[in-house]
């Protein structure tokens, strides 16, 4: 179940048999909650590890319940993902996220997650192309964030998305990457720009007895050979970035340089030159 993998739903569902009448309640507050203001993004820096300085920022969901508190996008979005409500989500998480990006220095981009569901549905070019227009931001500046799980659908269908995105002019990530099936044939003819190395392979890069550090190394190879950026995910101790950084490591993200930010606080570290 979608759901049920890091038993983050047991918060809204105690029993099983529960599951399908909380999945409901989830969904429904979560139409309120988009109309409402309970939702809003966070930014977390991706860092060069050469100069210290945020060349990126990818936004978040966040969803602060009025009685439940704060809800895991890992238990809401894998929801609204069952529903067309992911692809309202998505949209107003686009827009938002290139407006917030038009405050930051120009040299800065904005990562935003787009679900396999907004990438299935044909008019998806449409929505970042009117993102876009609406915002008036540089294209280029934009990196949509992608899973494998955007693979299975019809070979040229995905072909034909891919084109249509690009021809816009923003950028494609693969996120999550190392953690799913056949990686690499995907890696075959899409047009991605950066590979996001999956935190599970940083969890456990400092242990000798593991392959962890060794595949990091193999992947920044790779995406250097496809002429691809790598961001290493999930970075959140010194030990584990001098690793990745030995393995040849540009760009990192995790705890240890910042946790995601609300916007305030991302201006607030520009102005005073923390990130840059
Ligand atoms: P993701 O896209 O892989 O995002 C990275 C997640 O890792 C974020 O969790 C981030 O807070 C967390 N993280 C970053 N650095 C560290 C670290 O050093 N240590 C630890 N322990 N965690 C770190 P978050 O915000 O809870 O998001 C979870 C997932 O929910 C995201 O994984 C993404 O798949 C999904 N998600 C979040 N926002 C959106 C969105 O706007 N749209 C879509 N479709 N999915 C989203
Ligand atoms: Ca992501
Ligand atoms: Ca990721
Ligand atoms: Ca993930």
């Amino acid at each position: 179940a979608k759901n049920g993998g890091r038993g983050q739903f047991r918060f809204y569902a105690s029993d099983l048999k529960d599951e399908e009448q909380e999945r409901q309640t989830v969904l429904d507050d979560l139409r309120e909650a988009l109309e409402g203001d309970q939702l809003y993004l966070q930014y977390q820096p991706v860092v060069s590890i050469k100069t210290g300085n945020v060349v990126c920022l990818e936004a978040l969901m966040r969803w602060e319940h009025p009685e439940r508190g704060f809800v895991s996008p890992g238990t809401f979005i894998p929801v609204a993902e069952d529903s067309d409500l992911i692809n309202n989500l998505g949209e107003w998480a686009l827009r938002t996220a290139c407006e917030a990006a038009l405050e930051w220095p120009k040299s800065v981009r904005v990562a935003v997650n787009v679900s396999a569901v907004q990438f299935a549905n044909q008019g998806f070019p449409t929505v970042v192309a009117n993102a876009l227009a609406h915002t008036g931001i540089d294209p280029d500046r934009v990196e949509l964030e992608l899973t494998e799980s955007i693979f299975v659908g019809d070979n040229d269908e995905t072909e034909r998305m891919f084109k249509n995105l690009k021809s816009l002019g923003v950028r494609l990530a693969l996120d999550d990457f190392g953690t799913g099936y056949s990686s690499l044939s995907y890696l075959r003819a899409a047009p991605f720009d950066k590979i996001k190395v999956d935190k599970s392979f940083v969890d456990s890069c400092t242990q000798k007895d593991k392959n962890s550090a060794k595949i990091i190394a193999a992947i920044v190879g790779l995406s250097n050979a496809l002429n691809m950026e790598t961001t290493v995910e999930g970075v959140e101790a010194f030990d584990q970035l001098e690793v990745v950084k030995e393995k040849g490591a540009k760009l990192v993200q995790g705890f240890i340089y910042s946790r995601p930010l609300h916007q305030t606080a991302v201006l607030e570290n520009f102005e005073s030159g923390e990130f840059t």
